[in-house]
């Protein structure tokens, strides 16, 4: 068996039904499918994963999946290089270039046997009237919150009618700067066009699975449960059945395990940006030395491009690492899973990608929030607001207000109080995931919902 493939029994009552998965080809989205899949590959179904050319997954560490690859027209554009700045662009183009080859490749599939249902990304929305027409039934993997629709469509979309709801006192906590960092890409092509396409296609699906648990976003589980006449399946966090190691596109720098290893306990900060964001140089600079101003031990990741304008590291100001020596360490990425798990990390300053916001709360880490765009305010907003395990870095901030602001959650009280919060935030994951949990059962039921078609 390959390290990757599931070690848990395969249930038999799927009867070896097929579904066919099709993941949006970014980091953030393939690694939440990739999991899903190996989920429901332990309850019995074959799996088969339908990919762009662009960001294919590895698939040496699947052997138990079929892998059916379609064109998508990046290559032989100049989208090819995904930022923050595009990929809403992008997405609306894959959107486009993927429909003929998707509808292709699907009919042949169709045509060796029979697929039970479609599970596609929220993001790909021109697959609903593609499964419609094969007369195909389709579920939608959203792999942001279940809170951000909420905020999405009143703050984007301008719809009033979740200000009626039981998240009324969640919208009301957006600030100003939240929204305005979230229509930061309302000038970018596409933005408002995705997120209205997103929600119009999944009220049209069959169900939407969720990588939550239902206890973290009550008011939304009951808000969305209200407006979409769908069912709702939020069956995660999905790394805690498998981990996202075998779906990471950048490979891991492992030595970041052996250095925490020599860290005292809960006194490191973690950064890490994720896979997209890209900041400036001034940015860059002014994180450096917030860094070094805490005067705490940091693991950071910095990944090659995400500067603009440098490579990697060329931004980094004079002697910076010299005057940090064995206190800091800076990789190009990170198992992070992992990291967040070591007992040496004290917490994370992250851009609050919603997996990376998952995965904190997983391990009951406590987090610094920096969030760039997307869904990213939206859950930062929560984190610091309404579950109160982080706080967030106002841009503002000087390079001493930062270190202060660091050193705060590492060793203040403040950061205590948060760590316990967070730690009782990853007891109730436990608790959810386990049999009798709402996850737990919601899983069970999303099994016998697809085998009911
Ligand atoms: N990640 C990783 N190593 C790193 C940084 C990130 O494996 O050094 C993973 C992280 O565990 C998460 C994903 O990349 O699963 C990033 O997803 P997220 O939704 O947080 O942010 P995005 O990349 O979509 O902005």
């Amino acid at each position: 068996m390959n390290n990757h493939e599931p070690a848990a029994t395969v249930e038999s009552r799927s009867n070896n039904r097929r579904l066919v998965l099709f993941p949006i080809p970014f980091q953030g989205h393939i690694n939440p499918m990739l999991q899903l899949a190996n989920i429901l590959y332990t309850k019995g179904f074959k799996i088969t994963i339908i990919h762009t050319d662009f960001n294919s997954p590895n698939q040496s560490n699947y052997p138990h999946f079929t892998f059916k690859s379609i064109t998508d027209g990046l290559f032989k554009s100049e989208n090819r290089s995904l930022n923050l700045d595009t990929s809403n662009y992008v997405i609306n183009f894959l959107n486009e270039s993927c429909i003929e080859p998707f509808t292709v490749c699907m009919a042949k599939l169709l045509e060796l046997e029979p697929v039970t249902c479609l599970i596609s990304d929220a993001l790909w929305h021109f697959t609903q009237s593609v499964a419609d027409s094969l007369k195909l039934k389709r579920i939608v993997l959203r792999t942001s919150s279940m809170s951000c629709i909420p905020v999405y469509a009143a703050f984007v979309l301008g719809e009033t009618s979740y200000f009626n709801t039981t998240v009324k006192e969640e919208l009301a906590l957006m600030t100003e700067n939240d929204i305005e960092k979230i229509h930061k890409d309302r000038s970018e092509k596409g933005n408002e066009e995705v997120i209205c396409s997103m929600i119009k296609e999944t009220k049209a699906s069959s169900g939407i699975i969720f990588n939550t648990f239902k206890e973290l976003e009550e008011p939304a589980f009951s808000a969305l449960s209200q407006d979409f006449h769908i069912p709702i399946f939020p069956i995660g966090p999905f790394h805690k059945y498998f981990p996202a190691s075998s779906s990471s596109l950048l490979e891991q720098d492992r030595s970041s395990i052996s250095w925490l290893d020599h860290q005292p306990v809960n006194s490191v900060v973690y950064v890490s940006f994720g896979s997209i964001a890209q900041m400036g140089e001034a940015k860059f600079t002014d994180m450096a030395w917030g860094l070094a101003n805490s005067k705490q031990r940091f693991l950071w990741v910095v990944r090659p491009g995400s500067v603009h304008g440098s490579q990697w590291l060329e931004s980094l100001p004079k002697g910076f690492m010299e005057d940090v020596g064995e206190r800091g360490r800076i990789v190009k990425w990170a198992p992070q899973q992992e990291v967040l798990a070591h007992q040496a990390v004290g917490c994370f300053w992250t851009h609050n990608g919603w997996n990376s916001t998952l995965e904190s709360i997983c391990e009951g880490v406590p987090m610094i929030c920096s969030p760039c765009s997307y869904d990213q305010p939206v859950n930062a907003r929560y984190v610091t607001d309404v579950w109160k395990i982080g706080v967030m870095l106002d841009d503002e901030m000087n390079r001493e207000e930062t270190g202060i602001a660091i050193k705060k959650v590492i060793t203040g009280k403040e950061g205590n109080e948060m760590r316990k919060r967070s730690k009782s935030l990853q007891e109730k994951v436990n608790k959810s995931l386990r049999n009798g949990g709402s996850a737990y059962q919601s899983l069970e039921n999303l099994v016998d919902y697809i085998l009911s078609f």
